[in-house]
């Protein structure tokens, strides 16, 4: 593709994209399709010629897009949000444009540079405290996801409690990691991929009216561990679960973890971008005295398109000791002149994007009052959501309720409430989710596109409750 060929469908490409945003309404939220519908409408080999762009847009439109479920749309309201706006997409637009590939700072150094500085804004704009900053021994880095964000966690906490010995001789002793019944299971994730072994990752209690971990059990979880000869590893808080943004008490837990001396990592990845707004800073209490590890995701309510984990360290030596190997042919005098950052050594793969682009791009064009403004109102239109269903006594409300997410369900049993959640989200007009809540299945209400209004989250209720009138009492 030449230079002019690309400007030519590059416009197209945008043109595109804008109409498809524009008129993202005119499609059903959920994608209806049956499983394989999609791949049978697609030749089943390449071609052998090239064809022009115009031919694969084309299909785009026939082929794809009835398989697509519109996670931009305002009725979308299933999952955390990922938001993906128009400068987190230019963004990441420049970043493919430019093609690089920053694995080492001499690869492309403003790769590097870039990143320390957004991620060095991000915690700023967040109130974290100033030990994440990457003046001094810690720093933060972008990481795909916080899944991988966990693991790398998991990996520098087993070198740190190791003396560095788990890298060289693998897992030798019974190492543990603490997590709640709420926790993403990333954490169990990263305790198979580890070689702790999900039979060592250790399920602590939760408070039954909060589900946040309860660090009195912690604490008699981690005394029986180290006495049966254990090596307590990584304790994870969670600020905003997955299934109820519950809100561990990070400051009662990390009282327990520095007793014990073990590492603490916050998995605020949906939840943590709220600290965005001054009022909403509580959230992070305790991190500043007792937290190793923090980290968030711009991806899901900070506006930016996948894939933007941060991750946050206080003490870099460990997460770059368990994963730093230098082998010849990246060697370089920048690298052992000692006065730059290589990425590559805080995370998984080698290869790394310009992913500093797009969150640059979105800080840029929303500042911190256009970011505060849209998280305050996700939480007002989820506010508004919850006094709809307070008010209605055939529903019952979980709380507390924190953020954008409103829990509910109608008083029904859960097969009910399962059929219920299938008829809404297959009539295309709104997609919820649902999860359990002590055993009862419970629908889940996210708000967080920068396109829902009152009026969608009305027309959601006006939709849910029609259909729980024609269902009937039973
Ligand atoms: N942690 C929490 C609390 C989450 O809610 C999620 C996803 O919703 C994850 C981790 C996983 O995030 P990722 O997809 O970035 O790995």
């Amino acid at each position: 593709m030449t230079p002019d060929e690309f400007r030519t469908y590059g416009k197209q490409v945008v043109d595109w994209i804008a109409d498809y945003r524009g008129g993202i309404e005119n499609h059903p939220v959920r994608a209806k399709v049956r499983p394989g519908e999609i791949r049978a409408g697609l030749p089943a080999h390449p071609p052998d010629r090239g064809e022009p762009f115009d031919r694969l847009l084309a299909d785009l439109d026939e082929r794809i897009l009835p398989g697509v479920t519109h996670w931009q749309h305002p009725d979308f309201f299933a999952y955390f949000p990922a938001n993906a706006t128009g400068p987190s997409i230019l963004g990441d637009l420049l970043s493919s444009g430019l093609g690089v590939q920053g694995m080492v700072w001499a690869t492309s150094p403003a790769c590097t540079e870039l990143e320390t500085v957004v991620v060095d804004w991000l915690a700023e704009l967040l109130g974290l405290p100033p030990g994440f900053r990457t003046d001094g021994p810690g720093g933060g880095v972008i990481q795909d996801s916080a899944s991988s964000a966990a693991l790398v966690a998991v990996l520098a906490a087993l070198h740190r409690v190791s003396g560095g010995t788990v890298g060289d001789e693998g897992i030798s002793r019974r190492y543990t990691i603490y997590v709640t019944s709420e926790t993403h299971s990333a954490l169990e994730k990263a305790g198979r991929i580890t070689g702790i072994g999900a039979r060592n990752v250790r399920v602590v209690d939760v408070d039954p009216s909060t589900l946040a971990m309860d660090p009195a059990h912690l604490a008699a979880l981690l005394e029986a561990d180290t006495a049966a000869g254990a090596v307590p590893a990584l304790v994870c808080a969670t600020i905003g679960t997955t299934s109820t943004t519950a809100i561990d008490p990070v400051a009662a837990i990390g009282e327990v973890c520095q007793a014990h001396e073990v590492w603490l990592h916050v998995d605020a990845a949906y939840a943590g971008v709220a600290a965005v707004c001054p009022e909403l800073r509580w959230i992070n209490e305790g991190v500043a005295e007792y937290v190793d590890s923090y980290a968030t995701n711009p991806h899901k309510w900070l506006l930016t398109n996948h894939d933007c984990t941060v991750l946050w360290v206080t003490d870099r030596a460990p997460l770059i000791g368990a994963l730093s190997i230098l082998p010849e042919f990246l060697r370089n005098p920048a690298t052992e002149s000692g006065a730059v950052i290589d990425y590559r050594d805080w995370q998984i793969p080698l290869g790394r994007r310009f992913r500093a682009l797009k969150l640059w791009a979105v800080l840029r064009w929303y500042g911190a009052e256009g970011l505060r403004a849209h998280i305050r109102s996700g939480i007002e239109l989820a506010g508004g959501f919850a006094a709809l269903v307070a008010a209605d006594d055939r529903f019952e409300l979980h709380e507390p309720r924190h953020f954008g997410l409103v829990c509910f369900r109608p008083k029904w049993t859960d097969e009910r409430i399962m059929a219920l959640l299938e008829r809404l989200n297959e009539s295309g007009e709104l997609y919820l989710s649902h999860t359990r809540v002590h055993g009862r299945v419970t629908l889940r209400f996210a708000v967080g596109s920068t396109s829902t209004t009152a009026q969608h989250v009305r027309d959601a209720w006006a939709a849910i409750t029609a259909a729980v009138a024609q269902a009937g009492p039973r």
